[in-house]
């Protein structure tokens, strides 16, 4: 169930004074989520992806909620989310998808971190370092299966497997491979991906294996193996077109009406003049815009439908230009007191999700939520309290 902005408004007005954009993040319904998601592919393991800083919602505040909640396996993708998560999951499996990136090597042997490696190049730097830190050390193998982004291909797997010298000083505590097409349900790639990832993996037994993430892990209990690895839904995201995951929105996005003007017939809204009022208007100023992570894309030329927002429960759509730091909105048919300079406009949240603004921007609920920029003042609603 969405918050309502203006009762967390209330609680936390301090920190709010001169916000003129907030995020309100749920660290309770993060670990909810979190919690329903382990239920539904117990007995496989679940992990928690929490690269790009938590998908911008603040990795400090979101991994210690889910390290409280019981997650033990934690994926992040560079050496200095590794080295932060380390600090705030003293005994957790950490993960890093990027594997031996620059110095990475040093840190990893330091800091305890699992490094995913998706080269024989960084096979070869992992057990040198092995070598020279005198004991065995923990990896992750990333095998392709035909996303062709990251991971080792076919032909290397099996080299692998012929020459475990290959693999020396090295241990492997995972096996992993990830979806391209997961979001379509019924696309034969899935299929064909779980059959490749069976054959491979299997070259490595006994070891624990990694197939899905957010949308992969609804498409059933054959593609589980031992963990998961979801990521957007842990933060109320739905990554699949088919299947509703079973999470909850965690985060709302609200920003400030900085001003509302009436305008006439004929009267032109924002840069190049792409929208023209037909009526007697009023335009609503709220103080976000591209420069904040608001896709300029979900602005709108008359005859179109960009984004919207929701002001005192109404929406309002996005008129014009998306501006660096404004959108204007068209608030003609609001209740006159409904949007006043001071309020704040929901930009995701109170009925609005991340995918709807992302459909609206021509993009993914997952770009507007980690492109979410720091001018908006984070707010946390503890999972305690
Ligand atoms: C980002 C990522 C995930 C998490 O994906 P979601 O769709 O956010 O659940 C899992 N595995 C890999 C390899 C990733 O890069």
């Amino acid at each position: 169930m969405a918050r309502d902005v203006m009762t967390v408004d209330a609680r936390i007005s301090d920190h709010l004074a001169g916000a003129t954009g907030t995020i309100t993040i749920d660290l309770g319904r993060i670990a909810a989520n979190w919690k329903a998601l382990a239920d539904k592919v117990a007995p496989a393991r679940c992990g928690a992806v929490v690269k790009a800083n938590a998908y911008g919602l603040g990795a400090d505040r979101v991994i210690p909620a889910l390290y409280r909640a019981g997650c033990t396996a934690f994926f992040i993708a560079t050496p200095a989310e590794a080295e932060a998560a380390r600090l705030l999951a003293p005994d957790a499996d950490i993960y890093a998808l990027d594997g031996l990136v620059g110095n990475a090597a040093q840190i990893f042997v330091r800091h305890n971190i699992h490094p995913v490696l998706s080269t024989l190049d960084d096979v070869a730097a992992w057990s040198l370092a092995a070598r020279n830190h005198g004991d065995a050390l923990p990896a992750a193998l990333h095998i392709d299966t035909g996303l062709n982004r990251l991971g080792l291909p076919s032909r290397d797997v099996r080299r692998l497997a012929a020459d475990p010298a290959l693999l020396s000083g090295i241990r492997v505590e995972l096996v992993m491979s990830h979806l391209a097409s997961a979001d379509v349900p019924n696309d034969p790639k899935n299929r064909e991906q779980l059959v490749a990832f069976g054959t491979l993996s299997a070259l490595f037994p006994n070891v624990p294996k990694s197939l899905a993430a957010s949308d992969g892990l609804m498409l059933g209990p054959a593609y589980h193996f031992e963990i998961v690895r979801p990521g957007y839904a842990l933060y109320g995201g739905q990554a699949s077109a088919a299947d509703t995951a079973p999470v909850a929105p965690a985060v709302t996005v609200a920003a400030r009406i900085l001003a509302v003007t009436a305008i006439a017939p004929g009267e032109t809204v924002g840069y190049s003049a792409t929208w023209q009022a037909e009526r007697a208007s009023r335009i609503a100023t709220i103080a976000a815009g591209y420069a904040d992570g608001i896709p300029r894309s979900a602005g709108c030329s008359n005859g179109e439908t960009g984004g919207h927002v929701i002001i005192g429960g109404h929406r309002a759509p996005i008129v014009g230009r998306i501006s660096m730091d404004l959108i204007t909105v068209d608030v003609t048919d609001l209740p006159i007191d409904a949007a006043k300079p001071g309020a704040f406009a929901t930009l995701v949240g109170n009925g609005l999700t991340i995918e709807d603004q992302g459909f609206a921007a021509g993009t993914i609920g997952y770009e507007i939520l980690t492109r979410l920029g720091p001018r908006f003042t984070r707010l946390y609603i503890d999972e305690r309290t």
